[in-house]
């Protein structure tokens, strides 16, 4: 994103440009005298030497146009000077976007002609000849199709992909839209700090975990509450860093000394959501029917705990 990394696409670029007259020239020696001259001059090899020297100066052009003002004409530049401070400039947004994207948490789908990178900043995304961003507070966010694909070669369900429409309330960053799987949708939700309306109340085929996730945290929302004590304070979350520990597992579901559960002593240190994907992560995949009822020990120290057991601290 900044100006070596445009300089190492364009020196990648601008050395095919140059074959057309290569080929030209080749052809020039190839044919003798007379013949010469004629191929020289007959009209569709002077078509073809006007657009072989015609593409590539134009293309020049535009890249000596981009490269001005420190590649500040750049069209990526040009979309990022709309978030940049007055007194910082663009390279300041283009350093924020690649530290953010070099992170491993970022959510990023799509094929490479249209990928689709959301960061806890930045939504994009990068298709073969442009860059569309937009930054996450001042988005809004519609599910505006869904599509169905019968036939997936790999999988034998059918795979459902979404259309979002990206319209940020800065009017100079023209909407879009990104295309991702329905089973990536729970991830996307995760990483964005905005709701996704869904404008046309599509049905949105979740994948299994993330069906489990919402039947989880419904369930969980039923238990009885832990209260903390005044002097204890709640540390981050050890599963996601992201939210504060909110879980604590008492023993609740049968009486002290009956039953497999046991009591595990262990001070909050999950969130729901990392205690939701570890309960289903520690069951049969093979049946899922039966992973609420079922017992898994505690992440910490592996006592064993079921679904009622798990208390929301408060
Ligand atoms: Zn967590
Ligand atoms: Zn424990
Ligand atoms: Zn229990």
């Amino acid at each position: 994103m900044n100006s070596s990394h445009l300089s190492w696409c364009l020196s990648n670029i601008s050395p095919q440009p140059m074959l057309p007259e290569s080929y030209y020239a080749g052809m020039c020696v190839a044919s003798s005298g007379e013949k010469q001259f004629y191929f020289l001059v007959s009209k569709g090899w002077l078509i073809y030497l006007v657009t072989a020297v015609l593409i590539p100066a134009v293309a020049s052009l535009v890249v000596l146009y981009w490269s001005l003002n420190k590649w500040g004409k750049h069209p990526i530049a040009r979309s990022l000077v709309h978030y940049a401070l007055p007194q910082s400039g663009w390279r300041a947004v283009a350093s924020s976007v690649n530290t953010e994207f070099r992170r491993i948490d970022k959510f990023a789908s799509g094929a490479p002609g249209a990928r689709v990178i959301v960061t806890d900043t930045w939504v994009m995304k990068v298709t073969t000849y442009n860059v569309h961003i937009a930054q996450q507070q001042d988005i809004h966010l519609t599910l505006t199709e869904s599509r169905q694909h019968e036939l997936c070669p790999d999988l034998n369900t059918p795979v459902q992909f979404l259309t979002i429409r990206v319209s940020s309330i800065n009017p100079n960053v023209k909407p879009f839209d990104i295309r991702l799987n329905s089973t990536e949708y729970g991830e996307l939700r995760e990483k964005l700090h905005t709701t996704v309306r869904n404008a046309h109340n599509v049905v949105i085929h979740q994948s299994l975990s993330d069906m489990f996730l919402d039947t989880f945290k419904i369930q969980v929302e039923l238990n009885q509450r832990y209260h903390l004590s005044g002097n204890q304070e709640l540390e981050p979350c050890i599963g996601c860093m992201q939210i504060a520990a909110n879980i604590k597992l008492i023993k609740v579901c049968r009486e002290p000394n009956e039953g497999e559960c046991q009591q595990c002593y262990c001070r909050p240190m999950w969130c729901l959501t990392c205690m939701g994907k570890w309960f289903a992560s520690r069951q049969d995949q093979q049946h899922p029917e039966t992973w609420l009822s079922n017992r898994v020990p505690c992440p910490t120290c592996r006592s064993k705990f079921c679904i009622l057991d798990i208390c929301i601290v408060c």
